[in-house]
């Protein structure tokens, strides 16, 4: 994935104020900061479809799509990344390391 759309994804997730819900990845650690109780899953495109515009929302599912099927997305609440969360491993990297 292209830093550049990395990066537009981050502004979008911030200027939203994503994720919407107050969930919390207990347990997982953030690659940036260390923080293991800051890490919030991001809701998937079509649990956004009535918030997101149409450029924003290409861009969100876009970023979506390119995952691999087993990972999801988080945004780290304390300094702002975001994530991959890996399905069952209870582990985080950066988003586009994988
Ligand atoms: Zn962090």
């Amino acid at each position: 994935m292209e830093l550049e759309t990395i990066e537009q994804f981050r502004n979008l997730v911030l200027k939203l104020g994503l994720p919407r819900t107050d969930m919390v990845l207990f347990g997982i650690v953030c690659p940036y900061c260390g923080k293991n109780d800051r890490i919030r899953p991001l809701e998937p495109p079509e649990e956004l479809s009535k918030e997101l515009g149409q450029q924003e929302m290409a861009l969100y599912a876009r970023v979506w799509r390119e995952l691999h099927p087993d990972n999801s997305l988080a945004v780290c609440r304390f300094c702002r990344n975001i994530l991959q969360v890996q399905t069952g491993a209870r582990r985080a990297v950066p988003l586009g390391e994988w």
